[in-house]
Formats: structure tokens, sequence, C-alpha cells
């Protein structure tokens, strides 16, 4: 098996390897490191998860300290950028770590914070700086920095910065950059979009690829529930208080939703049945993002509703679930989400909840993915409780103290089979026995036994896709 110290890495980088705990590469280390280290570009076709992250920051590390140039007044030596804010403060944590015994000096500039502050911690220059692009070209505006001294340049989720606008500011960018300099580009998706941005920015890229383009996450578990669009509170409400059982275990619960309104309408509504949880989106300041993020992180909070923007490229370790409260309306953006989940070796599972006006965009999904998601039955009696009419529907008090206690981790398995009676036709599955599997490699693609990991005897059938109406363009 291949150690860090066979490729090639420098006694500092490799010692503060150990102190992380870290012994062996992932794929996209092993593949990565040794051309970047002889100074190739690299065209990085992974998640986040993979190990990406070390894999542009350690061989540039190495880069930086043999070429052994001054910090450049006003400017960087190593320019990484990143979509998001919280983005780019993970990356940062991430130089200061694996740079500990390097010497070098990182900085970290994001949008919605002092720009007067970035202005004077970026005087004197800078190692290693990593920088949202909008807020990097105000203090280019501004001539409070410039790139002239980049020797090496990394895009990290490019495909994201696109969705964000941020075309222009990278064109931009490219022409403010030294031709001579190194460039890493990393993007979880291929469109063609980005391959027009790969040929502007990159000479001859060594190409890395450690998932195949636009493919699911293998270890993640799919599921779907077909369910009306005002049924899918309840259902959240009734999966994360344990009333209705999914395949996994609840731990950590990553909940995408496509607006920022309807991120902060979950939350409440959690919160007034007892459910704690919290919201990252970009109408929230960056201290309430980054407390959101650590309380979700350490435990504190086990559930974390996210736009797509907000949450891109986080890694959290121990997300067990990611719930697709609304499912995207751009499909690529269902890779990055499930991709939270299945990190460091660990399963995941993913669960998508489609409404009749969401099947176009499952279709989609089913298209670029190739995955059929296995249909689970809703809750028993369950439009009953929707109406408030149910059996089950406790009272608020009593459903408070249920809640709380049961939101926290607990074995899911051994739920007895129930009927898929919601009473309502579209949401019901077709069949019992999936057609095909959203996790590759298993034959038939039922769930042989029920889910693989506790969850009720299998009920799962349907395929996912369908007609549907056009897309909407909003998100
Ligand atoms: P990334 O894809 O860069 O977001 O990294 C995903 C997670 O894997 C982060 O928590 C890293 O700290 C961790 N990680 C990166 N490289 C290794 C490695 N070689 N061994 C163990 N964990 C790693």
């Amino acid at each position: 098996m291949t150690q860090f110290s066979d490729l090639g890495l420098s006694q500092p980088v490799l010692q503060a390897l150990d102190l992380k705990g870290y012994s062996t590469p992932t794929p996209i280390q092993e593949q990565a490191i040794p051309p970047v280290l002889e100074g190739r570009d690299l065209l990085g076709i992974a998640q986040t998860g993979t190990g990406k992250t070390a894999a542009f920051m350690l061989p540039s590390i190495d880069r930086l300290r043999a070429s052994d140039n001054n910090i450049p007044f006003k400017s960087c030596r190593m320019l990484v950028l990143a979509p998001t804010r919280e983005l780019a403060v993970q990356i940062a944590d991430s130089a200061k770590d694996y740079g500990a015994l390097a010497g070098l000096k990182v900085q970290v500039i994001v949008g919605g914070t002092s720009v007067n502050k970035d202005r004077n911690k970026l005087h004197r220059g800078t190692d290693i700086l990593i920088a949202t692009p909008g807020r990097l070209l105000d203090l280019i505006d501004q001539k409070a920095f410039n790139l002239d001294a980049v020797e090496v340049l990394i895009l990290d989720e490019a495909d994201q910065m696109l969705d964000l606008g941020f075309i222009h500011a990278l064109r931009t960018i490219n022409k403010l950059v030294p031709k001579d300099r190194q460039t890493l580009f990393f993007s979880a998706t291929m469109p063609k979009s980005i391959k027009e941005l790969v040929a502007g920015y990159c000479r001859n890229p060594v190409q890395v690829s450690v998932t195949p383009e636009s493919t699911t996450a293998e270890r993640v578990e799919q599921y779907l529930f077909m369910v009306q669009q005002d049924e899918k509170q309840s259902l959240l409400e009734m999966i994360l208080s344990g009333r209705h059982d999914i395949p996994g275990e609840l731990e950590r619960v990553l909940i995408f939703s496509r607006t920022k309104h309807g991120a902060d309408r979950v939350v409440k509504k959690l919160g007034q049945v007892g459910i704690p949880a919290n919201a990252i989106h970009g109408n929230k300041s960056q201290p309430q993002r980054q407390r959101a993020l650590d309380e979700f992180r350490r435990g504190k909070t086990k559930i974390l509703i996210a736009t797509d923007v907000a949450a891109r490229g986080i890694d959290i370790p121990g997300v067990s679930h990611v719930i697709n409260y609304e499912l995207p309306n751009v499909p690529e953006q269902y890779v990055h989400r499930i991709g939270r989940t299945a990190r460091a070796g660990k399963d995941g599972v993913a669960i998508a909840f489609c409404a009749e006006d969401e099947r176009a965009y499952l279709k989609d999904i089913h298209k670029l993915t190739g995955a059929d998601l296995d249909r689970l039955p809703l809750p028993d009696n369950f439009r009953a409780v929707v109406d408030g009419v149910g059996p089950t529907k406790p009272a608020p008090r009593g459903q408070n103290r249920v809640a709380k206690k049961r939101v926290q981790p607990r074995p899911m398995g051994g739920g007895k089979p129930r009927g898929d009676g919601s009473g309502d036709g579209a949401s019901r599955p077709k069949k019992p026995g999936g057609k095909h599997s959203a996790r590759k490699g298993r034959p038939g693609g039922g769930r042989p036994g029920g889910p693989r990991r506790g969850g009720r005897g299998g009920q799962g059938g349907g395929q996912g896709g369908g007609g549907g109406g056009p897309r909407s363009a909003n998100g």
C-alpha cells in the first residue's frame, strides 16, 4: 500500500500529516501529489470527502517551500479560490494544519466581513491566500491587493463557482495571474462550461478523476418518498422523531431546501414540535452560519437545514443522512448534496422527498446519475396525520418530549413492516421490490431482506422517474 512517504513530500509536511493521524493517502492524493510536485497543472474531478484539499495543499506547500521566495507586498504566492465563505474558512484551517511546520503564512478573505480588516491583514502579503472571488476582486479594484506574485493557483469547486455566477470574476482573475503559474483545477462535475474554463486556465493538465463524471457516491444508499408538498413537513417530523423508520441509524441529519425561506420555515416548524435544528443560508450572518456549522460538527445540534450554496463543499464527518426535502432543479446539485454523507469510509443514506411537481427533477437526476432510488412507503394513516386527525398525531406537549428524546442517536433496525397506506394513490409505492437499486452492484436492484442497515422489510419499489412539468427557474 502506498504511504505518504512514497509520494515525495517533505519532512515538515509528513510530520504535519503524522500529527493529523493520516497514515495512507486517499486515491486522489496518491494520484495528484506526484505530478503536482513535478510542477504539472492538474484537473481533478472529485467531490469533497475524497481528500482533495490535502491533494492540492500538501504538494503546493512543498512547491512554495522549494521556491523559497519572500512574502510579496500586497500579494500572495499561492491563491486558492473557493465558492463559499464556509469552504474558504475550512480550506484555510486545513492549510494551517498541513503547513504548521512549514512556517507559511495563511490568510483567508471572504465576503460578508469587514473589507477594511481584510485590506489591513493583506497589506504585508501572505504565502497562502484562500478567497472567495468577489471579495478578492473588491480588494484588487481598491488597489489593496494584486496577483502578480502568484506561483500556484487553485480553483476549488469550480462548478459551484460557475453556478454562483462567478464566471466573469474567474475570467478577470485568469488575466491577472502570471502566465507561468501552476494551476490546480477541481470540480465535482465536468459540464461543457467547466471544460471551457479549464482550457483557459490550465496547460496540458494531468487529469485525475476519483468518481466517474457525474455519478453519485458509491456508498450512499438512495431512497425516495413520493409525497405531496403539504405532507413533507409532517413526514420529516415523523422521521426525525422516530415515528417512521427509515434505513440507517439517525446520527446527524443534513436536510436540503431549495430556498432560504424554505430552510427557515422547516427549522421553525421543527422547533414548534420540539425538534431542535439550525439553518445555514445566505441570509444568515457569517457568525450565525459558522456557529450553526460548529454546533452540527460537535453534535450539539443533530439537524442542520441548508441551501445548496451554503452547504457546498462543507466537510462534516458523521453525517448519517442527507434528506432532500426539496429536490434540486439542477441535477448536479443532487450529486453534491448526497456527497455530504458516506464520508471518510463510512456508509450513508440519502432520502429524497419528491412531490408530484418535482417528478421532472427526479427524472433529470436519474438521467445524470443512472441511479434509481428505492421507494419507501409512507407511514400508516399518513394523510390523517397530516390533516391533524390521525391517531398518531400527538399533543404538542407530549410530542415535545418524545421528539427531544428520540432525535438522539438510536438504532433504526428492527422496525416491523408496515403498510404503505397513505390513502393517496400518487404517493404509494408501485410494487414491492425495487426495479433497480441506487447502490451499484446490487443485483436486481431490490433490497434483499430489507434495507442493509436495519429498517423495515422490503417495501421498496417503483422507479423514481416519471414525466412531469417543465423545470422551474428558481433556486
Ligand atoms: P476533503 O475532501 O478535502 O474535504 O477531505 C475530506 C476529509 O477527509 C477531511 O476531514 C480530511 O481531513 C480527511 N482526510 C483527508 N485526507 C485524509 C487521509 N489521507 N486519511 C484520512 N483522512 C483524510
